[in-house]
C-alpha cells in the first residue's frame, strides 16, 4: 500500500508541481483534501522555521505524516532579499506581478545579477521531523519573459542556461528546481526508511 502523506499546501500549481515530481510512488493529500481550510500562520522568520510551522500545524491537529515547504528567492546585491519575504516583497497581497515589478526596481543599475531560490521541506514521519533543502542559482534579469510557472519565473534564469523559468516550463524546471532538488533529498530519504 502506498504510504499516505499531507502536503500542506494552498497552493494549486505547487501540488502539481511536487505531484509530478513523486510520481505514483507515494498517495499525496492536499489540504483541501483533509478539509484543512485555515491559512496556516508562517511567522517564523526563516525559511526553515516557517516549514517547520506548517508540518507541526498539520501534525499536531490531524496526526498525520506530512511534510510542508517553504522557499525564497535570495538574491545577492539585495544581502538575501526577498528570502523569506518573497511572497509578500511589494506588500501583503501575493501579488506576483507587483512583487517582480518591485524586483525589477530595485536591482535597477546593479551589476551583480546573482541570485537562488531555496526551498525548504520540514517532513514529520513518526512523530520524527527532518528537514531537506534545494537550491538552484541564477541570475535577475531585467524584463519578465514567458509565460508558464508563477511566482518570479519570469525573471530567474538557472545557471547554465539563456531562457527564463517562465519560457523553460515545467518539465525541465522541475528537474532542476529550487523545489525539484528538495523533493529529490525528501525521496531519496523516504526510500531509505523502507528499504531498512
Ligand atoms: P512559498 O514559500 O513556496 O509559498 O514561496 C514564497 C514565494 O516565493 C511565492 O509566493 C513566490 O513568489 C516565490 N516562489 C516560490 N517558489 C517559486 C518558484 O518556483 N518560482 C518562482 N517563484 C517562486
Amino acid at each position: 500500500m502506498k504510504h499516505k502523506f499531507v502536503f500542506a499546501t494552498n497552493n494549486a500549481h505547487k501540488l502539481e508541481e511536487v505531484t509530478a515530481i513523486l510520481g505514483n510512488r507515494i498517495e499525496l493529500l492536499s489540504l483541501k483534501d483533509i478539509h484543512c481550510h485555515t491559512d496556516i500562520p508562517e511567522t517564523a522568520d526563516t525559511l526553515e522555521g516557517n516549514a517547520l510551522l506548517k508540518a507541526q500545524y498539520i501534525y499536531e491537529n490531524y496526526q498525520m505524516d506530512c511534510f510542508a515547504d517553504d522557499t525564497g528567492l535570495e538574491v545577492e546585491a539585495l544581502n538575501g532579499k526577498p528570502g523569506v519575504y518573497s511572497a509578500r516583497y511589494a506588500g501583503d497581497a501575493h501579488n506576483s506581478e507587483a512583487n517582480m515589478l518591485k524586483l525589477i526596481q530595485d536591482m535597477e543599475g546593479k551589476e551583480n545579477r546573482r541570485a537562488q531560490f531555496r526551498t525548504v521541506i520540514s517532513l514529520i514521519l513518526d512523530e520524527n521531523t527532518y528537514q531537506f533543502e534545494g537550491i538552484i542559482k541564477g541570475q535577475i534579469i531585467e524584463e519578465k519573459r514567458g509565460l508558464s510557472g508563477f511566482g518570479y519565473d519570469p525573471i530567474f534564469i538557472p545557471e547554465g542556461y539563456h531562457e527564463t523559468f517562465a519560457e523553460l516550463g515545467d518539465e525541465i524546471k522541475n528537474k532542476i528546481s529550487h523545489r525539484g532538488r528538495a523533493i529529490q533529498q525528501l525521496i531519496a530519504f523516504l526510500k531509505e526508511q523502507h528499504n531498512k
